[in-house]
């Protein structure tokens, strides 16, 4: 049974009402299948659709007649596809051909290079595209930007602006603007204002109801525009409040312990090391120590690119808090990364007499209590492990410092947790997320920071390449080359299953192919997120022992693992990740001293092609960071769960510099008068500020 809403809509009767936290699956429209896809564009919620706004628009109010649209001129044409077909060219290029028709005539459309269009656009879909005619045997229209409008599009009747949305794999932009077109009129009414009378007066924006309305479904650029704008507020004034509090909070004096520097351990540690300390370890170390022998308490994050060699740095920071008879906690994310660790720093150790703990909650009944009663003991230890250092039965007789690897993967409960350990021990944050530096480091204002900016010396840099599908079969060869010379290899997909919507390769398809094709009779294995941690460490333990010879994986490989003898990966479908990604990636190979390699198999399209050059060209986290967020913008350069850091995505606080401006004077003026956001006024605002900024939870105590 369904009864009519008063919107039009159908209601099941016993579902519960809509609110903006209804999971997006309850939608109509959206099943299992969509939400899955909706999840990977960052939408859960009902209140999450609302917020995907528009990315661009299509002003159809320009479009010119297809017989009148000129040579070499730019222009917008709609029309309906009446013919199509793919055309093969001597050079081998695939040509994608639609003939557009609208009232005054036809005009040929042409994608080279893009051949897989053909099961894109049919014929009977409406076509609004915008390009330049060149002449080719004929006049020949070259979309630049273009939407299929689909077959049962009436003209432009609703309206001459169209939305434009980010899509996904199994998630056209038309089925979401189908979706979005049959909530918003119920959705738009749940939306409660957060911002303060006199903010939305001062700013000049509108309410949020109506800027969220304005975006979905403006009558006129300029109404986008002025909805847009709001959003974009909102955006810069929650990171300044973010940024503000957080500069505020490092201010206030927090007492710690004051260590002595004896300079015993290190000096025995750097003697026994069998390489130098670059400058940027030293100066790293020459910091943390400068903050451990200071009576305030330290908060550090240790920042530096994959293989900058942060592990060594932690372990002279932790030789100082022994040498002055306290304990070392290292946390890791995972158990893989923990053991990693506990080897690592064993190595460094035992020159010095001494052995790491491992506290993992893999270690049996037995190893557990010795490993509780070590740590009840006064005695100084180093201890490395997962979470279990957090629970309850790990208690810490004299903990002086917390270390926290990889510390974006933790939550903010379990960074608190670590550092409640002990009485106010010192804190060092590590992380091999390289934030560029226009985005500023200031988001931490509350963290001192050290960058590891220099590459430890005699490392070869991996050589890159982007090599075109054709040259597939000689790069599995090269492959094989380096698995006869006794290498290991990743090769790596954008996805884990193949899907009907697009022509992705994915990892599971192609294990079976590759195992029993290109790599038969070497030992192959599959690894992907779906996997239960613990079998993915397992497969990782393998692999790093040197059982697997070919790691076929999507992006789930640790950023942190140590598999020295693993020098050749090969990703697949590349223009699929973000260039910051792609780094982070290449960073597993290069990590002892043969020469590696990382190979970028497809992704020629002209626009890919240039962007992943810089991957090629650059080796630098950094400057691959910024070229990203300059080429892709903020919100895709790593989410904000990844990374913790506070996102743009619809602002641009070098475009929107004015805005931006506004923004930081009412932030100035709201933590003036109410530094924790605590009055009932701001109640609202600091919801919305811990409900999207990670950081906010704990700058403003929310909750
Ligand atoms: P990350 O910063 O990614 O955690 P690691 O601490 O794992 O980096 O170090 C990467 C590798 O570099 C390790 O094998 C480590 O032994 C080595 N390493 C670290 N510092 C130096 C150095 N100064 N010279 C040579 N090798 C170094
Ligand atoms: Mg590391």
């Amino acid at each position: 049974m369904s009864t009519r809403r008063r919107d039009g809509t159908w209601k099941r009767d016993g579902a519960p009402p809509l609110t903006l936290t209804t999971p997006i699956t309850y939608l109509r429209g959206v099943g299992p299948a969509r939400a899955a896809s909706f999840e990977k564009l960052g939408v859960r919620t009902a209140g999450d659709l609302l917020y995907h706004v528009p990315f661009r628009y299509e002003d159809a109010s320009t479009i010119t007649p297809v017989a009148k649209i000129d040579v070499g001129r730019d222009g917008t044409v709609l029309g309906t596809v009446v013919s199509k077909g793919i055309i093969p060219t001597r050079k081998g290029l695939k040509i994608f051909q639609a003939v557009l028709k609208d009232a005054s005539g036809m005009l040929e459309l042409a994608w080279p290079g893009q051949p897989f269009l053909d099961r894109v656009i049919e014929k009977g879909d409406v076509i609004l595209a915008t390009g330049t005619v060149r002449f080719y045997h004929g006049r020949q229209f070259a979309p630049r930007e273009w939407v299929n409008l689909g077959p049962d599009h009436a003209g432009t009747a609703g309206g001459r602006v169209l939305s434009v949305y980010a899509a996904t794999e199994g998630l056209s932009y038309k089925v979401i603007r189908g979706i979005l077109d049959q909530h918003l009129d119920a959705l738009l009414p749940l939306v409660r204002e957060y911002l303060p009378a006199d903010v939305i007066a001062e700013a000049g924006v509108q309410p949020i109801g109506e800027a969220l309305r304005a975006v979905h479904r403006p009558a006129t650029m300029a109404e986008a525009q002025q909805g847009r704008e709001r959003l974009a507020f909102d955006e810069l004034l929650g990171v300044q409040l973010v940024q503000r509090r957080a500069r505020a909070v490092g201010r206030t004096p927090r007492t710690g312990i004051a260590f002595r520097n004896r300079k015993l351990l290190g000096k025995q540690l750097k003697a026994a090391l069998p390489y130098e300390l670059t400058k940027a370890q030293l100066r790293a170390i020459k910091e943390i120590v400068g903050d451990m022998t200071s009576e305030v308490r330290m908060h550090r994050l240790l920042q530096g690119d994959v293989g900058s060699g942060k592990t060594v740095v932690a372990v002279f920071a932790g030789l100082v808090a022994m040498e002055n008879g306290y304990q070392v906690a290292m946390m890791a994310p995972t158990e893989l990364l923990a053991e990693q660790h506990a080897r690592t720093i064993e190595g460094m150790l035992a020159p010095l007499g001494m052995s790491p703990l491992l506290v993992t909650g893999a270690l049996g009944a037995k190893a557990r209590r010795e490993a509780a009663a070590r740590l009840l003991s006064a005695e100084p230890v180093f201890a490395v492990g997962t979470n279990a250092l957090v629970q309850e039965s790990s208690r810490f007789a004299r903990l002086g410092l917390a270390i926290v690897d990889e510390q974006h993967r933790f939550g903010v409960a379990q960074r608190e947790q670590l550092g409640a350990k002990g009485e106010a021990p010192d804190v060092l944050l590590m992380s091999a997320t390289p934030i560029p530096r226009s985005l500023g480091l200031t988001l931490y204002g509350d963290l001192d920071v050290s960058v590891l900016d220099e590459r430890p010396p005699g490392r070869q840099p991996v050589t890159t390449a982007l090599r075109p599908e054709s040259a597939r079969a000689s790069v599995l060869a090269f492959v094989r080359r380096q698995l006869d010379a006794g290498r290991q290899a990743y090769i790596v997909y954008p996805v884990i299953d193949e899907s009907e919507k697009t022509d992705l390769k994915a990892a599971t398809t192609m294990h079976a192919l590759l195992a029993e094709g290109a790599f038969a009779g070497r030992r192959t294995a599959l690894l992907h997120g779906r996997l239960p941690q613990g079998e993915r460490d397992d497969i990782m333990r393998r692999f790093r022992d040197g059982g697997i010879d070919v790691l076929v994986a999507t992006t789930v490989i640790e950023v942190g693992i140590d598999v020295p003898n693993a020098t050749v990966m090969v990703v697949e479908h590349p223009e699929r990740f973000g260039l910051a990604q792609l780094h982070q990636l290449r960073g597993r190979v290069g990590r002892g001293a043969a020469q590696s390699y990382c190979i970028l198999l497809g992704g020629m399209g002209a626009e890919s092609a240039a962007r992943l050059r810089i991957v090629v060209e650059s080796d630098d986290g950094f400057a691959i960071a910024e070229a990203d967020l300059r080429l892709r913008g903020m919100g895709d350069l790593f989410g904000e769960r990844q990374s913790g850091v506070p996102t743009f995505r619809i602002a641009d606080p070098l475009r929107d510099a004015t805005l931006n401006a506004t923004a930081r004077a009412i932030a100035d003026r709201l933590l003036a008068a109410d530094p924790e956001l605590a009055q009932p006024a701001h109640e609202p605002l600091r919801a919305m500020l811990g409900a999207r900024y990670r950081r906010a939870l704990e700058l403003f105590r929310v909750g």
